[in-house]
């Protein structure tokens, strides 16, 4: 079997989910199950609702609403045709009465939690299921609705939920999978999860490529697809540098470290699920359904380009943590971790002197609490605005000499941080964020303005 996952832009009006459904078309004799995002925005949309309602302003919140209604039911009734419409009207009509009904209580206690902030975000991917169900039925699929919170189970961290994957594995095969033997195409929601008792959960933003990828790795698929609207995954974001390439094939170890420093078409954790299973993920564009799309594999071929690709990752801020009492002393770095840890403050990049730590973190939220915390070990110092741009590929291993070429492109520049090594296959190194998108274009410029065809288009 396959999993497809469709993106926001993929989903993000009547258009884009009848090309999705032609897509699925050509993949019915693979089994398909499909996992679908929220229609593009809508998760920003009703997290400025739920904001909205948290704040105490309860109109503000249902004028959103209604917008959120009036979209949704106009793409349904465009894709299903005034008669089926007439019939799921009701059903869209009920989730949004209850959607208001939790903003209104949501204003009246004027507090927004995390847990009730994963319940107003859930709508999103709920709904689009919910449609891309309804109209791919409507189509001559013989689509079964899932709720996927009755399959991915999780932890209660709300934001950013982790799946138990044996408990969910058990769920997906003892439920989907008969499902799939009668013929049936599963359509569930990426993103959102429940914990063990049943609370609402989701699993971080962009988080519906992991969904996928969990599904896949539930259910032994063949492939995953990754629907999205670029051709694949390419030299580096299309909407910095348009003459980026898209590459053929990479392998896990290059894509997950582009995903994870900042390549947002593959979501960091999309990976891991595979890479255990070994199933091949692709990355293909809804709107260039013919394309070859980008193959994430075990082990990629040769290459002639030094690079594979370039990642950015913007609004970084570097923790300055020097040492006053502890002086290096055995167990500072890990009291210092251990701070991080306990702020669940995750660290991107790291170096070290004699006397200073030098650390990147990408949530600005719990600085301020965690730098009063480490200011009982040391001298801390916080500065945002940064970026962190990453190089990938397997030449790195064996090439010397790539910092003076990379740092030879971009002599003029103040340079924060440098880190190589942790992996072998990137370089990654630390700037102020207004800089990143020239440094990025210099270094594309340099690296990639002649390609190898074999790897590269
Ligand atoms: P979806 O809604 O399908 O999940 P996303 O917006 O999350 O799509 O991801 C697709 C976007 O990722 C592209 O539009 C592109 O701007 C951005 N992107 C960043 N880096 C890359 C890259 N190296 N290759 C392709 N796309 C990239
Ligand atoms: N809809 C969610 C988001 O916007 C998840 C996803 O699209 O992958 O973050
Ligand atoms: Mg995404």
């Amino acid at each position: 079997m396959l999993v497809m996952k469709f993106g926001g832009t993929s989903m993000e009006d009547a258009n884009a989910i009848d090309r999705a459904a032609k897509i699925v078309r050509s993949r019915l004799p693979q089994r398909p199950v499909i996992v679908v995002s929220a229609m593009a925005k809508v998760t920003d949309q009703l997290l400025a609702t739920a904001r909205a309602a948290g704040a105490g302003d309860r109109d503000g919140a249902l004028k959103l609403s209604r917008t959120l209604r009036e979209r949704h039911y106009n793409v349904a009734g465009e894709l299903l045709g005034t008669g089926l419409f007439t019939q799921f009207h009701g059903e869209l009509e009920s989730d949004f009465d209850a959607l208001d009904e939790l903003l209104r209580g949501i204003a009246a206690v004027g507090e927004l939690t995390p847990r009730t902030a994963d319940l107003v975000a859930a709508n999103g991917e709920l709904l689009s299921s919910k449609i891309a169900a309804a109209a791919f039925s409507a189509r001559g699929l013989d689509s079964s609705l899932v709720d996927s919170r009755e399959y991915i189970i999780t932890d209660d961290t709300h934001g950013r939920a982790l799946p138990f994957l044996e408990e969910t594995n058990d769920k997906l095969k003892s439920t989907l999978q008969p499902l799939l033997d009668r013929g049936r195409v599963p359509v569930m929601g990426g993103f959102i999860g429940s914990t063990r008792s049943g609370t609402t959960t989701t699993i971080g933003r962009g988080g519906s490529d992991f969904s996928a990828a969990i599904v896949g790795a539930g259910l032994g698929a063949e492939s995953i697809e990754i629907w999205t609207d670029v051709d694949g995954m390419m030299t580096t974001d299309p909407n910095l540098c348009p003459d980026a390439h898209r590459i053929k094939v990479i392998s896990f170890d290059e894509a997950a470290e582009l995903a994870y420093f900042g390549a947002k078409v593959l979501h960091p954790a999309t990976l891991l699920p595979a890479i255990q299973k070994n199933i091949p993920v692709y990355i293909l564009n809804s709107r260039h359904p013919e394309g070859e799309g980008t193959k994430i594999t075990t082990r990629a071929p040769r290459c002639r380009n030094l690079f594979k690709a370039i990642a950015v990752k913007k609004r970084i801020t570097i923790v300055d943590v020097a040492a006053t009492r502890m002086l290096m002393v055995h167990g500072y770095l890990k009291s210092i971790f251990e701070a991080f840890d306990r702020h669940r403050v995750p660290v991107d990049v790291v170096s070290t002197s004699e006397v200073s730590v030098s650390l990147t973190v990408d949530s600005n939220e719990a600085i301020p609490a965690l730098a009063a915390d480490l200011s009982r070990l040391a001298d801390v110092k916080y500065e945002g605005r940064k970026a962190i741009v990453c190089l990938v590929g397997e030449n790195l291993r064996e090439t010397p000499g790539v910092a003076a070429r990379i740092f030879g492109v971009i002599p003029d520049l103040n340079i924060r941080m440098i880190s190589q090594g942790a992996s072998e296959i990137n370089l990654t190194f630390v700037i102020e964020e207004d800089q990143a998108p020239d440094v990025v274009k210099r270094l594309h410029q340099a690296f990639f303005s002649e390609v190898d065809p074999e790897v590269f288009d």
